[in-house]
């Protein structure tokens, strides 16, 4: 098939629904072999049937970013099947909202071990998987609250300020080291998805309303959609991106640049 990332193989975290869906389903459309990888195996199964449909190639992996054990399987699995692994993108994440004085020491850790342990251990174990295909590209989906902060959203921004950080340090040594493996984060604005669908229930009351009213926050006037995200990625993973490392893609609409 050809595309922008034909002939690569891809692995895409927390692929079962909403970003990470729309990433692995543009992936496959621009030619990537994709691992759809994630906790949902019913949900990740229509995924892989919905890029098959559409002419792509893909398998489900079912993965727990916290676990190292199921990261060593998983990439071995992408190299067994497709042969190789030249894309990774850390996109599985959560989100608890609690007032720091308020939030358990176990929320705490396990939005830390989702959204940072879980992009160490990924990227730890792509390495030497890209280092054997001759190159890679790690996106790393961080935030805008990986850029500025939020009330109640401390061990997010926590969490996704260190992924922005973590990505640099990769990339410097990935690239020093002769790996041909680039390293970037992107941080999306709001972006209509369940995770945010439950920040709009919560805050606002309603859904249409919330979304409403976060779309208000970026200058452009509306939360952004998966497939913005998508296309950031799908640049990031391609060649057209070879003297990219170590940068910060914001697709917020504006929300950082004020
Ligand atoms: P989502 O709709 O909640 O989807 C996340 C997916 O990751 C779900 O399928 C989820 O499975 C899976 N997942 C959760 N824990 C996992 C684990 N331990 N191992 C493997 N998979 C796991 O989230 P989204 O809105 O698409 O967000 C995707 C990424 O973008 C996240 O990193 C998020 O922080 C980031 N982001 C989102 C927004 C936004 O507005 N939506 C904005 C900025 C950044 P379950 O549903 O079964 O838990």
């Amino acid at each position: 098939m050809a595309g922008r990332v034909a002939g690569k193989a891809a692995l895409v975290s927390g692929a079962a629904t909403g970003i990470g869906q729309s990433i692995a389903m543009c992936l496959a459309a621009e030619g990537a072999s994709v691992a759809v990888a994630d906790i949902d195996a019913g949900r990740g199964a229509d995924v892989v049937t919905a890029i098959r449909e559409a002419g792509g190639k893909a398998l489900f992996l079912s993965l727990d970013v916290t676990e190292e054990a199921s990261w060593e399987a998983a990439i071995a699995a992408t190299e067994s099947e497709f042969g190789r692994l030249d894309i990774l993108v850390n996109n599985a994440g959560i989100a608890i909202v609690e007032s720091v004085d308020k939030m358990s020491f176990d929320d705490w850790r396990a939005v830390m071990a989702v959204n940072i342990d879980g992009v160490f251990l990924g990227t730890k174990h792509a390495v030497p998987a890209m280092r054997r295909a001759g190159g890679g590209s790690i996106v790393n989906i961080s935030s805008i609250l990986g850029l500025t902060g939020e009330e109640k959203l401390s061990a997010y921004c926590a969490s996704k300020g260190a992924v922005r950080l973590f990505t640099k340090a990769v990339a410097l040594e990935c690239g020093r080291d002769g790996s041909g493996i680039r390293v970037n984060s992107i941080h999306p604005g709001y972006i209509h998805t369940a995770m945010t669908e439950e920040t709009c229930r919560r805050d606002y009351g309603d859904i249409a309303t919330g979304f409403a009213e976060l779309g208000k926050l970026h200058p452009i006037g509306r939360v952004g959609e998966p497939e913005e995200i998508a296309a950031g990625v799908l640049y990031l993973a391609s060649d057209e991106s070879k003297f990219v490392t170590g940068s910060e893609l914001a697709i917020d609409g504006g929300y950082t640049a004020a």
